[in-house]
């Protein structure tokens, strides 16, 4: 069966706002839903992607944080029922994210974590991670937590950002602020 495109909840939307229950992976639905997922990660440029991004309160995400700065096979970790055992250390760097379009921003996250998922094989994993890949995994684990990047900015930065969030959140219709296709290049 050929991948679909899922289509992307934006600001606005409630579903970025909750916190995600611990889903099963006895759900039949599930493997084609990781390939979706992965799928419309890449159609859409991203470096992650998580459940509730398309709609979806599975709690999982995918990241491939190689893949903006290679040219190479697509790589995605699938990671499921995400727990952040013990985080260390500080960096800051500029993120963006697929539901918000057109926002950049700098956020403070330790550097290092220690997380353990199940992978779609219904491994259960734990490892520690640093760098961009820290960086990318912790993004993608506050949108299980209903946390947006916007959410851990500056005061300073949340000012500047206001006009643009206000202009995504009014695009919103009872709660639901969905993209389908993809953007004009
Ligand atoms: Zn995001």
């Amino acid at each position: 069966m050929k991948p679909k495109l899922l289509p992307i909840h934006i600001y606005g939307d409630s579903i970025l706002r909750e916190k995600l229950p611990e889903c099963s992976l006895d759900d039949a639905k599930l493997k084609d839903f990781i390939r979706d997922l992965s799928y419309t990660m890449y159609q859409r440029d991203g470096v992650g992607l998580a459940a509730n991004q398309v709609g979806s309160r599975l709690r999982m995400f995918v990241i491939d944080p190689e893949w903006a700065r290679e040219e190479r096979e697509p790589n995605p970790i699938v990671m499921i029922n995400p727990v952040i055992e013990s985080s260390d250390g500080e960096t800051e760097n500029e993120e963006g994210c697929i539901s918000l379009p057109g926002i950049y921003a700098n956020v403070r996250r330790p550097a290092r974590i220690t997380i353990s998922y199940t992978t779609p094989d219904g491994e259960r994993v734990t490892e520690t991670v640093e760098g961009f890949k820290a960086v990318v995994i912790q993004h993608e684990y506050d949108h299980l937590e209903g946390v947006l990047f916007t959410d851990k900015v500056s005061t300073l930065a949340k000012l500047k950002l206001k006009r643009k969030l206000n202009d995504l959140a009014a695009q919103a219709v009872d709660g639901k602020n969905v993209r389908e296709g993809l953007p004009d290049a």
